[in-house]
């Protein structure tokens, strides 16, 4: 491969002189690949070669607007990749939310849907504060990404130590860190001081951010180590995203009792 992912995405960006937030359809329709939403069973998105000409499907119940917007990204990096070229591709919704799954060509096609959608010249430029679920939150909106797609980025862009947590059924997914949170987030069923394990107690989740014991959280940890959790539920998907960040000496926040 000549190029990374996020370079062939840099690249396609460049070609059509985008700047800021992409319009996905927009693009679709510049690079004559036309998107239909149709009921597909098995696959999240799919690209077809008919005849020389490409088309994109994306499966019409996708919940949520930046999902699709991401499956649509995703099949551009099949599309535009060289080495991906002028194969039929049809992607699960394993393939394309999965972080580290054990597909080459899909992880690939992930890593330019990131970098198409947000580039990270552009999020650095966002990232003056410490990141929490509001400045994700925020990111997202504006450049219509997914919330775990957007904290992901976020995580790998910042300097500041912090990790993101996807859990599901009271286990963890997967977690990404920072280069200086300094701690490995356990995997396995969370523990019952962790906020996020509430959601699937049936109770609610805390709005704000709170303070949380490390061990909770963390392997090798002392017992007096707090950090701060922040977890958001997504309840069609019956999964909380968790933001771990280790405290600064200003930070205020609430503390399980
Ligand atoms: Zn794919």
């Amino acid at each position: 491969m000549a190029l990374s992912p996020s370079q062939y995405a840099r690249n396609l960006r460049f070609q059509l002189s985008l700047s800021g937030p992409v319009d996905v359809m927009a693009v679709a329709h510049t690079l004559s690949v036309p998107v239909y939403e149709e009921e597909l069973d098995r696959f999240e998105g799919c690209l077809l070669w008919v005849g020389g000409n490409a088309r994109i499907l994306v499966r019409a119940s996708i919940p949520y607007e930046t999902r699709k917007n991401f499956t649509i990204a995703h099949e551009f990096g099949h599309f535009y990749m060289p080495h991906h070229k002028r194969n039929t591709f049809s992607c699960t919704a394993e393939d394309i939310a999965r972080y580290c799954g054990d597909s080459v060509y899909e992880n690939e096609a992930n890593e330019f849907a990131a970098e198409f959608l947000l580039p990270r010249s552009e999020l650095e430029k966002q990232l003056v504060s410490t990141p929490d679920i509001a400045v994700i939150r925020e990111i997202s909106a504006q450049y219509g990404t997914s919330l775990t797609s957007t904290a992901i980025r976020v995580v790998e862009t910042t300097c500041e130590p912090v990790a993101v947590v996807l859990s599901e059924a009271s286990k963890v997914r997967w977690v990404v860190r920072s280069r200086s949170f300094p701690f490995r987030v356990k995997t396995g069923v969370l523990h019952e001081w962790t906020y996020a394990i509430d959601y699937f107690s049936g109770k609610e989740l805390p709005g704000d951010p709170q303070h949380v014991v490390a061990t909770a959280w963390c392997d090798g940890v002392s017992r007096e180590n707090l950090l701060i959790e922040e977890s958001v539920a997504f309840g069609r998907l019956g999964m909380v995203m968790t933001l771990l960040r280790v405290p600064a000496d200003d930070d205020v926040c609430g503390n399980r009792s």
